[in-house]
C-alpha cells in the first residue's frame, strides 16, 4: 500500500493526474491500512475466525485499486500490475467460495470504473485503450485467481499429508510402546523408562521401587477355560491393576503372564500398603464368564528398592528372586527382595571382601 500510495502521488505531482483525488485516495487507502495493521498487532482480532480478516482486506484492496484506476488519469496502466499481487494473498486463509466470490466482485468493481472513466471523466482513454485496458484486467483477475486456487489446493494437499503423517506417527509409536491386548506399555517402553527413573532416583535420591507381578497358575486357566478366557483375565488383571495405582506409577505387561510396577519416589512402606491394595483388589476382581462362570485369579509380587549405586539390570533381578520367593512361599502374596550389596570402590575392595 505505501508503494502504491508514492507511485500514485508521483503520478500527481508530474500531472498525469488530478492532485486532489489523488490525495483523498491516499488519506482513505493509508489510514486503512493502518486501521489494519493496529487491529492485527494489538491481537483484537486473534480471536476472530480469521484473524488476518483476509476476504474484508482482500475486498478493500481492489476497491482501493479500482478506485485508483479512475483517478490515476493517463498513467492508470501502472494499476493493473498490482491486481495480480491482490487475490494472491487470498490462497491463505481463503476458501474456494470466497476466493471465487472476491473474483466476482472484482470483475463487477472494474466494470463500473471502466463505466465511470468513460462517462464519468474528461480524461476517458480512447476505446480501443479502454478495451484493451480491460482485456488486461480480465486476464490478470482471472489467471491470478487460477494461480491462487492451485496454490491453495496444493496447500491443503500438503496440509493433509502432515495430518496423515502425524497420525502414522502416533500409530507406529502407540504400536511400538504398547501392548495390543491390555493397553499397557510394553516391555520396551519400560526398559527404557526404567533406565531413566533409575538415574534420576539416584541422582536425586529419592526412593525407586520396581515389583514384578506374575499371574498365579495361569496355565491352568488357559487350559481349562481356553486361550480366549485367559486373554480376557489378562486385560481384567490390568484394568483391576490400574485401578489401584497413583499417575506416577508406570505398570507395563513384560511378557505372557508377567508384569512390571514402577513407583518412583516411593518407600518401602508406601510400597508396601500399594501392592498389598493391589493384591486384594486383583483377588477380588473375579471374571464372570457366559453362564456365570467365574474365574478368580491371584497375583504374587517380588518388590526390590532400588540401591544407591545400583544398576537397572540388578534391580531387575532382585526383584525376579523376590519374585519367585513370593511364588514358593504359596503364591498370592508379596516378598522383598534382600537389600541391594553396596558396589565397592577400588580402594575399599578389601573391606568390603
Ligand atoms: P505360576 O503360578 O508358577 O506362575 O504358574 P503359571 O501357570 O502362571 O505359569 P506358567 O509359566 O507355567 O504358565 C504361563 C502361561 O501363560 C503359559 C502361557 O500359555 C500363558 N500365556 C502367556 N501369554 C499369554 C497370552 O497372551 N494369552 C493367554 N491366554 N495366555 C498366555
Ligand atoms: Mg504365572
Ligand atoms: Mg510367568
Amino acid at each position: 500500500m505505501a508503494a502504491s500510495i508514492v507511485s500514485m502521488e508521483w503520478v500527481a505531482a508530474a500531472d498525469l493526474a488530478q492532485a486532489r483525488p489523488v490525495h483523498w485516495w491516499a488519506l482513505a487507502s493509508g489510514l486503512w491500512a493502518l486501521v489494519c495493521f493496529a487491529l492485527i498487532r494489538s491481537g483484537r482480532t486473534r480471536r476472530w475466525r480469521d484473524p488476518a480478516f483476509t476476504a474484508v482486506q482482500i475486498g478493500a484492496a481492489f476497491t482501493s485499486n479500482a478506485a485508483a484506476y479512475v483517478i490515476a488519469g493517463q498513467a492508470r496502466g501502472i494499476v493493473l500490475p498490482l491486481l495480480a499481487l491482490v487475490m494472491v494473498f487470498g490462497v491463505f486463509n481463503l476458501s474456494e467460495r470466497q476466493i471465487k466470490a472476491l473474483l466476482a466482485y472484482s470483475l463487477t468493481l472494474y466494470a463500473v470504473a471502466g463505466a465511470v472513466i468513460q462517462w464519468g471523466t474528461q480524461d476517458a482513454p480512447a476505446p480501443a485503450l479502454a478495451t484493451v485496458y480491460m482485456l488486461a484486467v480480465i486476464v490478470v483477475l482471472t489467471s491470478s485467481t487460477v494461480l491462487a486456487l492451485r496454490i491453495r489446493a496444493m496447500r491443503q494437499l500438503l496440509k493433509r499429508q502432515k495430518q496423515e503423517l502425524a497420525s502414522a506417527v502416533r500409530h507406529i509409536h502407540a504400536l511400538a510402546t504398547r501392548d495390543e491386548l491390555t493397553g499397557l506399555p510394553n516391555r520396551r517402553y519400560m526398559q527404557e523408562a526404567l533406565r531413566v527413573a533409575c538415574l534420576s532416583a539416584q541422582r536425586s535420591r529419592r526412593p525407586l521401587l520396581l515389583a514384578q507381578l506374575d499371574l498365579d497358575h495361569f496355565k491352568q486357566i488357559n487350559d481349562t477355560h481356553g486361550h480366549a478366557v485367559g486373554d480376557q483375565v489378562l486385560k481384567a488383571f490390568a484394568a483391576a491393576a490400574q485401578k489401584s495405582l497413583r499417575a506416577s506409577d508406570v505398570l507395563a505387561r513384560w511378557g505372557g503372564e508377567e508384569f512390571v510396577l514402577m513407583l518412583v519416589d516411593t518407600t518401602p512402606e508406601q510400597g508396601r500398603r500399594l501392592l498389598e491394595r493391589l493384591r486384594a483388589a486383583v483377588a477380588d476382581a473375579a471374571l464372570t464368564l457366559e453362564g456365570g462362570v467365574r474365574v478368580a485369579v491371584t497375583v504374587s509380587i517380588g518388590v526390590a528398592l532400588l540401591g544407591g549405586d545400583e544398576a537397572c539390570g540388578a534391580l531387575l533381578k532382585r526383584s525376579d528372586d523376590a519374585l519367585y520367593r513370593a511364588k514358593r512361599l504359596g503364591r498370592d502374596r508379596i516378598a522383598c527382595a534382600e537389600p541391594a550389596p553396596p558396589v565397592c570402590a577400588a580402594a575399599d575392595a578389601a573391606a568390603c571382601a
